[in-house]
């Protein structure tokens, strides 16, 4: 039986025992809304560890727009569910004012171009409130592994990144992004698409493809990457493209010309929902291989 938490003194007596009594503990963080991307973590973590913890916290801190964060689905009963049928053994639920009580005034701030681009400069200190949660989750659970889908390419970066800059006794592990046929990565926000815009949608996943060919066949120039992705969401009028950008993998630079490991990624609004993907493509020795 899956059992559920809402104070974290709860869950960190959880799971302080099941590490005395020798065993493993995973990590899913999750804003809840969960869906076959989440489960797919979730399965992740249940091969590897012997408990494993699904944390649903729809995080203040990381909303630009109250609009955005009020609107947000909230799906707790069918996500404890969802996390059960999956290998999930914890829930972790806390309210705004269990995680924050009347308001935190420590902030977990990630510099350079890992958090100044793309998401972090379409999304001001939208990082800064993933960092904080995260690390504030990691300092709940302790010692585990934690599983972040590639699907959020850029926070998966930065939380790699502050957990070995902070020494944080924690694996971060990434999974590939699950699609729906037509291309679509699952999102919680998919739900909020009209179904005009749903069909629109899965242009997204073709830009980056139309990028991760435009590599594959030499282009070494970053603008002509950028330029076929961009052509290939102009055909489509109901979506607004916020970026689409091509970048190291891991530094989230831009190298000129382009080589290694390179990450095509891409935002847009339709509607009133803005959507995010990434593909992965490496150049190595005149070789393309395309990522997921
Ligand atoms: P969220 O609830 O959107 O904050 O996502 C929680 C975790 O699930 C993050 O690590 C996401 O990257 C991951 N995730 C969301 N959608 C997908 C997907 N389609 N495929 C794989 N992982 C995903």
């Amino acid at each position: 039986m899956i059992e559920v938490f809402e104070a974290i003194a709860d869950v960190r007596a959880h799971l302080d025992r099941a590490r005395r009594d020798g065993r493993t503990v995973g990590l899913v963080p999750t804003m809840g809304a969960l869906h076959e991307g989440h489960a797919s973590l979730v399965r992740r973590a249940a091969e590897a560890c012997d408990v494993v913890c699904v944390t649903v916290f729809v995080n203040p801190l990381q909303f630009g727009e109250p609009e955005d964060l009020d609107s947000y689905p909230r799906t707790l009963a069918t996500d404890i569910l969802l996390a059960d049928e999956n290998g999930a053994t914890v829930v972790f639920a806390p309210t705004v004012q269990e995680m924050y009580g009347d308001g935190t005034v420590t902030t977990v701030s990630v510099a350079g171009p890992l958090t100044e681009v793309l998401e972090g400069a379409s999304r001001p200190g939208h990082f800064d409130g993933v960092a904080t949660v995260v690390t504030k989750l990691f300092a709940i659970a302790g010692p585990c592994r934690a599983y972040f889908g590639e699907k959020d390419y850029q926070q998966l970066a930065i939380v790699r990144r502050m957990a070995a800059d902070l020494s944080l006794p924690v694996e971060v592990i990434g999974c590939p992004t699950v699609r729906d046929d037509d291309g679509l990565a699952l999102s919680s926000r998919n739900v909020r698409l009209s179904p005009e815009e749903r069909r629109a949608a899965p242009v997204l996943h073709r830009a980056l493809g139309a990028g991760a060919d435009c590599v594959r066949s030499g282009a070494t120039d970053p603008g002509v990457v950028v330029d076929a992705m961009t052509a290939a969401v102009a055909g489509e009028p109901l979506i607004a493209l916020d970026y689409a950008a091509v970048v190291d993998a891991s530094t989230f630079a831009t190298p000129a010309p382009l080589h290694g490991d390179l990450r095509l990624l891409v935002a847009a609004r339709l509607g009133k929902t803005r959507l995010i993907d990434n593909l992965g493509v490496t150049v190595s020795d005149g070789t393309h291989r395309r990522g997921k």
